[in-house]
Formats: structure tokens, sequence, C-alpha cells
């Protein structure tokens, strides 16, 4: 296998998609990529950005616009990151103008993408799976209210650090967010599609088997 691989991993939030991102991370030394977290990070500073994405997100559960974010935000996170190590883009790109934009940015570092997979889960899993994770403080870790811990659990039962639930993890929130992915993912799914880039994924199977799907593409 190639060393530096660069994955784009996608699909609709509670496709599980960065349980596999952080485990592809692990197991080839990747660096990971995700819009939705740097912008999460962002939100929480206390700056004219971090304002206007904490406005956007946390309060609305609106999308940040793409012209807001694009050279400012995610073209400079791309230039810092180590040339010599692959990357996982984790739910980038999300709309059919970050194709272009991300094709040309990755020329310029000369990085091409490798693999492509797309986690596909129906859109009530997706809900029912949003509204019931939580997350630990410590290490993120995804955790589901019900199978990995009670409701009332406070302390993550692999670290032991406070558990907490996504400000945008509303169920509202999370159906607005679906609709948005919907109409905005598919012409990026059917532009890779076209170039025959794309493994779809069965994505309502144990985290195992999607697991090792994805591991048999890549060796
Ligand atoms: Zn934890």
């Amino acid at each position: 296998m190639k060393k530096n691989i660069n994955i784009i991993i996608m699909g609709p939030q509670g496709s599980g998609k960065g349980t596999q991102a952080r485990f592809l991370t692990k197991k080839y030394d990747l660096q990971i990529f995700e819009t939705g977290a740097i912008l999460r990070e962002l939100a929480k500073q206390d700056s004219e950005i971090g304002r206007k994405i904490n406005e956007i997100i946390n309060v609305k559960g609106d999308i940040v616009p793409w012209d807001f974010m694009k050279e400012r935000i995610l073209g400079q996170k791309l230039d810092q990151l180590d040339r010599d190590k692959g990357v996982i883009f984790d739910g980038t790109p999300r709309i059919i103008e970050e194709v272009e934009f991300w094709s040309r940015k990755l020329k310029e570092v000369e990085r091409k993408i490798d693999y492509i997979f797309y986690i596909d889960v129906s859109k009530d899993e997706s809900v029912r799976r949003i509204s019931s994770r939580k997350l630990c403080r410590e290490n993120s870790h995804p955790l589901i209210v019900g199978k990995d811990l009670s409701e009332d659990e406070t302390m993550c039962p692999i670290c032991g650090s406070e558990v907490y639930r996504r400000e945008d993890d509303t169920p509202k929130k999370a159906l607005n967010r679906l609709k948005w992915n919907e109409e905005n993912m598919k012409p990026v799914v059917e532009y890779y599609d076209q170039q025959k880039m794309i493994t779809r994924i069965d994505g309502e199977r144990s985290i195992e088997e999607i697991n090792e799907e994805i591991l048999s593409y890549i060796q």
C-alpha cells in the first residue's frame, strides 16, 4: 500500500463516519480534516469570527455559508497540515462549489484523493442516532445513549471524563441539517459517482463490520 493515502469520507450525520474516520486516522497515521470540528472549535473562541460562527451553528442551528469559510477558514487549515502525512477529510466537501475549490487546493499542496467512501444510512436512522448520541469532553468518544451509557450517566465509560450532548444535536436542528445535506450533498455524490470514485458502504451495520469493509478496499 502506498504511503500518505488521502481519503474522503462522506455520509449523513449519524452515519458513523466520524468513528470510522478516527479509526482510519490511527490505522494509517493520517491527519483528520473535519469541517464540523474546525467550526465547533472556532465557535468557542471569543473573536469576531468565533462569535459569528457560534451564532450560525449553535444559536440558529444553520450551516455556515460556503463563501464565508472557504479561504479564511478551510484554505488556511489545509495549508497548516503536515505535507508528509496523509489526510482524511471527514464531511468535506459538503456542496458542489466545494468540489472545485478542493480539487484546486489539493493540487496546490500536491495531494491526490485515493479513496472516497460514502456511508449510507436512512433518514430515520440518522435522526434516531443523532438524538441519542453524546460525546465525552476529553477524547470525544462517541457514545450512544441506551447502548454505551444510560440517559443519566455523566461519565464516559471508556475514559471517565464528563459526557455532554452537542448543542446542535436536538432533533429539530438535526432534521434541519439533514434536509440541508440531502439537497446539497446529492450533486457532490453524483459528481464523484460520474468519476467512478465513490465506494458506497451500508452504514446500518455494526461499527466493526463497516470498518472491515472499508479496510478491505484500502488494502
Ligand atoms: Zn471518553
